[in-house]
């Protein structure tokens, strides 16, 4: 996803494009020159560079896919990165600090920015935490299911959370709160994206049931609440 995706508004069209183009792809009318009803908005790419980024739950392709992009069914790796960027995994062969990789990743704050005793002790937490026995394959193999990249990462939210003195976050919890918004805001971008890269122009109705509501959801960040 090198291009940036822009939004424009003519005819009542909302008109998705990688180039503002010289005619309206809607009704024809020339728009150089043209007053447009708004200028055009650049959407903001939902993925980020995992390794900039401190303190996060990051969401990737699985390894065997990373060159596919998030479908909403291909296989999700999750991580968390460190206050440098390192990011600690659980895969089959244990806990991976990976320093790359994760490149292109749906990034999920886990800590408010003022919370600075935590930041603080956050790479000591992360450390101690991934050397726990739990994370051993040799003394607790990794499943698929229920002992997995994800498992790790809310455990390790829990621990914190227990550690400054809250209550734990449930599976369900964790995943409708802070990851599905998120994921749905990457599948809708994926999506028009292709269209656009298919099309050249993706046309839809400003008034339409819903479908507002969709390039909506893209322009505006998603409100960055997070569980500590
Ligand atoms: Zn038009």
């Amino acid at each position: 996803m090198e291009q940036s995706l822009i939004r424009l508004t003519h005819c009542q069209k909302n008109i998705f494009c990688f180039l503002v183009p010289e005619q309206c792809p809607s009704c024809g009318e020339e728009l150089k020159g043209s007053r447009l009803q708004e200028a055009p908005v650049s959407l903001p790419c939902p993925f980020t560079n995992g390794h900039k980024t401190s303190c996060c739950l990051l969401i990737a392709p699985a390894q065997d896919n990373f060159n596919r992009d998030f479908t909403g069914t291909s296989d999700l790796h999750t991580g968390i990165s460190n206050t440098k960027g390192v990011v600690y995994n659980y895969t089959q062969t244990g806990v991976h600090k990976d320093q790359s990789g994760w490149e292109h990743s749906v990034s999920i704050p886990l800590v408010r920015p003022d919370m600075f005793h935590l930041l603080d002790q956050w790479d000591n937490y992360l450390d101690r935490f991934s050397d726990g026995p739990m994370w051993d394959p040799v003394w607790h193999s990794f499943h698929e299911d229920d002992h997995n990249c994800f498992s790790f990462c809310l455990n390790f939210v829990n621990t914190v959370l227990s550690a400054e003195g809250h209550s734990s976050l449930s599976k369900d919890t964790f995943t409708y709160n802070f990851i599905l918004p998120r994921m749905r805001r990457v599948s809708k971008f994926t999506t028009l994206y292709q269209q656009v890269q298919k099309e050249q122009y993706y046309v839809v109705d400003r008034h339409e049931e819903g479908q507002e509501d969709s390039s909506e959801e893209i322009t505006n960040k998603v409100t960055d609440i997070s569980p500590i």
